[in-house]
């Protein structure tokens, strides 16, 4: 399934898909009845093309064929007149892999247009649940009130399947979560023979459905990862036709270096290679991306396949306990909670949030504790706090913001998330202006109602991609909308290795989105974060309607997507 890295031309555009293995060279006999019409729209069929008046003819799953107007009718017809016409969203670095079994109608999702995710990115996937690993992600799990009950990726993506999902899904393998699976969460180097046993993990999985690696590298213990452990991993991955996708380990003032990294993993493992949710973070760091985006641009006319993907957001989120240095999160949560109280290490922990180092996240001296808001909190004594910042909450409590911080870890344990304000939007617009961005939410599948709604979110759940079209494409146009949608569609279905899905042309899954351009926006913010988007009138997963006019429909046609090794 996957096309190795010397097959596929740089930067190209895809065209005309393929014939598949399977796929019939006989020329198609047109009928003029199809099950699904839709008519009327314009139609940008995610190759960059200008949008053209045609309509979409589907049969089961599939598009059947393009057509002009009044050519074909349709048993189910959809009127698209005046909307655009455009392949399902490719959500390119979604954490859905715990929400989807909580709530397989993937309500903040499908309702972007969104079709396909792809799960188990920075580092952490759903499986193996092994060792260490099982710990960690039945935290994950509990905090989604979903019960770990399988062991493999075989086994976790047959409880996807069997429960059945509004979206289709594809699962990475996370190299923290082998990791975890082999030397727990201890800051040593992989022996000869662990290393070994993660490769063949990351074989087993990727054998059984698994589409890559990815990497979370300013996690414990991802942080813990040689670059040559890395090398290793990603060749293995890179053997079976996967990818390598990585939240790299520095955004901020190591982001340089960590871009540098990322490449020599591509170049030395002959892997294609996804730079997470690109961004520069913390003011020191402004305009830092037109270095890194060079770099890339180089690595590229130098053979190493390297790109990015983005969130239209000048906030991050992610887990509150990143703010500690590496050496206070090795281990348990029982002995990291015990690092935190006891007054000695507390007192090191402390000097350095406060005091940059240069070496690893300078979160707090670069974004400020006032630009950091906890969300996720669900303690008795922290609860009234969601979504404020932490220096609101340590005045209300009187206390120093570090101080504060600390005893939110403890009280929480460990189990809080942060908004981090540290991005500039320039910065965000030159990453999003580039070619090679693709588009993807780095957010969950939620839904107002049920475990997810009980507390803040980042709005990027909700909000990715009409924000991404209505801010950056319809209203200041500084990327054509044609072009934006390649980079939600075509573009990450080549990156993953999708070959049928990501285009509208015959023969390719009928994921089909129809918005309002007049209409399209995102109303999820950051004080109001559970808010669905508008403008998206029908999306179609494999065929069946699960969004009209704007409400789900209930349908669960989304398929699990495994890798298909051997088809490189
Ligand atoms: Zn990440």
């Amino acid at each position: 399934m996957p096309t190795s890295p010397t097959r596929e031309p740089l930067n190209k555009h895809v065209g005309i898909p393929e014939v598949q293995p399977g796929q019939s060279l006989e020329p198609r006999r047109e009928r003029s009845l199809y099950e699904i019409l839709v008519e009327g729209g314009t139609v940008v069929d995610g190759t960059g093309s200008p949008g053209r008046p045609l309509d979409v003819a589907i049969d089961g799953a599939k598009i059947a064929r393009l057509c002009k107007r009044s050519e074909a009718k349709g048993a189910i017809r959809l009127d698209a007149t005046g909307q655009i016409v455009c392949p399902g969203f490719i959500d390119i670095h979604s954490h859905s892999e715990f929400h989807l079994l909580a709530n397989p109608f993937a309500e903040s999702k499908i309702r972007q247009g969104v079709t396909t995710e792809l799960v188990g990115n920075c580092g952490s996937s759903p499986a193996p649940a092994i060792g260490v690993a099982r710990k960690s992600l039945e935290g994950y799990a509990e905090l989604a009130e979903v019960k770990l009950d399988w062991v493999t990726m075989d086994e976790y993506l047959l409880r996807l399947s069997n429960l059945k999902t509004s979206v289709n899904v594809a699962t990475l393998v996370g190299a923290s979560t082998i990791r975890q699976c082999v030397i727990g969460n201890s800051d040593t180097k992989a022996g000869e023979d662990e290393l070994a046993r993660m490769n063949r993990l990351l074989a087993d999985s990727m054998l059984q459905g698994g589409i890559g690696l990815s990497s979370g590298l300013i996690y414990a213990p991802g942080c813990y990862a040689s670059t040559e452990e890395l090398v290793s991993l990603a060749s293995t991955s890179a053997s079976l036709g996967g990818f390598y996708a990585s939240h790299i380990r520095g955004e901020g003032r190591t982001l340089v270096k960590a871009v540098e990294e990322a490449i020599r993993i591509g170049r030395e493992a002959h892997s294609r290679v996804e730079i997470s949710h690109h961004k520069a973070a913390g003011r020191p760091s402004w305009g830092a991306v037109d270095q890194t985006i060079a770099m890339i641009e180089k690595a590229r006319e130098q053979g190493v396949d390297v790109s990015f993907d983005v969130y239209p957001y000048t906030a991050s989120c992610t887990a509150l306990d990143t703010l500690l240095q590496p050496w206070a999160r090795e281990g348990s949560d029982e002995e990291v909670i015990e690092r935190i109280k006891d007054p000695q290490t507390r007192k090191r922990i402390i000097h350095e949030f406060v005091t940059p180092t240069e070496s690893m996240e300078d979160i707090v001296p670069d974004t400020g504790w006032e630009n950091i808001n906890v969300v996720g909190l669900s303690s008795n004594v922290y609860k009234k706090f969601d979504n404020k910042t932490i220096a609101e909450i340590a005045e209300a409590m009187g206390k120093d913001p570090a101080e504060t911080t600390l005893d939110i870890l403890v009280e929480e344990n460990l189990r809080a998330f942060a908004i981090f304000h540290e991005m500039a939007e320039d910065d965000v617009v030159k990453v999003i202006r580039h070619p090679l961005a693709a588009i993807g939410s780095d957010g969950e599948a939620e839904a107002p109602y049920g475990p997810s709604g009980k507390h803040a979110t980042h709005p990027r759940a909700y909000g990715t991609f009409p924000r991404a079209l209505r801010r950056y494409a319809i209203d200041k146009k500084l990327v054509p909308m044609e072009e934006l949608i390649r980079r939600m569609t075509s573009w990450p279905a080549q990156r993953i290795g999708l070959q049928d899905r990501g285009a509208l042309a015959s023969g390719m899954a009928a994921d089909i989105v129809v918005f309002d351009p007049e209409k399209i926006r995102d109303l999820a913010t950051f004080e109001n974060s559970h808010r669905y988007a508008e403008g998206i009138v029908y999306v179609i997963v494999n065929g069946a309607v699960t969004i009209d006019h704007g409400e789900h429909t209930k349908e669960r046609a989304g398929q699990v997507l495994r890798h298909r090794p051997g088809i490189a």
